[in-house]
């Protein structure tokens, strides 16, 4: 069935009727390919998905720890899925729900970049942007923060400094950076501790210095600290006048403990997976701010739902995302939606053909992630890149 077909069906003149099953056979899904593409830290894992009328929709399956058990993952899926169609994505999840049980972060992200494809499908399958089946677009110019951590290979005060200020000429408004990455565990080396300590606070007030009083500095702490080092560590990041602070310390307790006590807006929660967690953390109050991840908490539907209940509880969502353009383009069309959306990550110079990646190529410009009118997410893989510099053998 095509779409005029389809939407015939839907509206046939009197004799309107609910689609069933059969109705729906050109709209199964097909076949999966993935494409690993390498980048300065790792690969960028991505999917296309073929329904059985031809269409293609894109997924990215991005920083699952380990690619091929995602690709294996999301095979299972879709064999799992043969004679379903697009719609129904809650039937994946739910199909995807034991594996993520079972084997964790792998399974979530191959669930992550199938159901991506199959809300890109649905998109172009009715003719509109995919921001229009989550409630229609409250915006789409989306406010992105440039995080400059995975690009810093000098990772001094100079070295931040000059990765900033890079951030601020592309027309970056916020930049983030996580400067404690490498430091001992607390409770080890002591001295070595307080010096990793102080030069992570270096690095960031060489970046408040370079991005000026005006623009965004957010700090993710990557939970380095304990429950003292952290809240010293905080009351000390305070006259940077913080966007905010994130994931301090291993503990939920902590963090939350930690964020009564000092006057930083704290962010956190980008490994967790499904509402469950989600509410979890929020009954902690752990953080003012929440970071879904489209790839990994269970999807776009599942972001939707985590914002939802984050908007009950009075909290921002800001969702997490330092991959590939398509993952941040399908986040982009959730947080179109969201009435208490923030801002959305975005990995600054990963790669000098990022843009190029996607065509049309990614709209980033002056800090915003434009979204336009087109169906689907708007985009599809551009396959003389894709080949370029895809890793061998996959
Ligand atoms: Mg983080």
């Amino acid at each position: 069935m095509n779409r005029r077909e389809f939407v015939a069906a839907a509206c046939s003149a009197g004799t309107q009727r609910a689609l069933h099953q059969s109705d729906l056979r050109g709209l199964a899904v097909e076949k999966l390919e993935a494409f690993c593409l390498s980048v300065r830290r790792g690969t960028w894992l991505l999917f296309r998905l073929y329904a059985r009328n031809g269409a293609t929709g894109i997924g990215d399956a991005s920083h699952g720890g380990d690619d091929r058990a995602v690709i294996e993952f999301a095979r299972r899926l879709v064999a799992a899925f043969q004679s379903r169609s697009i719609f129904e994505i809650e039937y994946l999840r739910q199909r995807a729900l034991p594996l993520v049980q079972n084997y964790g972060r792998p399974a979530a992200v191959a669930l992550g970049g199938i159901e991506q494809c199959l809300w890109d499908l649905q998109g172009q399958f009715l003719g509109v942007p995919v921001y229009q089946l989550f409630g229609g677009a409250l915006r789409k110019r989306i406010p992105v923060y440039a995080n400059i951590n995975r690009a810093t290979q000098l990772r001094t005060p100079e070295g931040f400094a000059r990765l900033a200020a890079e951030a601020v000429r592309a027309g970056f408004r916020a930049v983030k950076l996580a400067p404690f990455d490498g430091m001992p565990k607390p409770g080890s080396d002591r001295a070595e501790f307080e010096r990793w300590t102080e030069l992570g606070i270096a690095c960031a007030r060489a970046v408040r210095e370079a991005i000026g009083p005006t623009r965004e500095l957010l700090i993710d702490v990557h939970k380095h600290m304990d429950f003292e080092s952290g809240l010293r560590l905080a009351q000390r990041l305070e006259p940077l006048r913080l966007y905010w602070l994130e994931e301090i310390t291993p503990s939920v307790e902590d963090q939350a403990r930690i964020k009564r006590q000092v006057r930083i807006p704290v962010a956190g929660g980008e490994s967790l997976f499904g509402v469950g967690d989600f509410y979890r953390y929020i009954r902690a109050e752990a953080a003012h701010i929440l970071m879904p991840d489209i790839k990994s908490c269970g999807g776009m539907l599942e972001l939707k739902k985590i914002a939802a209940m984050a908007e009950g509880a009075g909290l921002l969502i800001s969702p997490h995302g330092p991959a590939s353009p398509v993952g941040n383009i399908a986040a982009a069309h959730v947080c179109a939606t969201l009435p208490n959306f923030q801002i959305l990550e975005y990995a600054f110079g990963e790669v000098p053909w990022r843009a190029e990646l996607v065509e049309p190529p990614e709209p980033v410009m002056d800090g915003e992630l434009v979204l336009g009118e087109r169906p689907g997410f708007g985009f599809r893989l551009n396959m003389d890149i894709v080949r370029r510099y895809a890793v061998a053998g996959t």
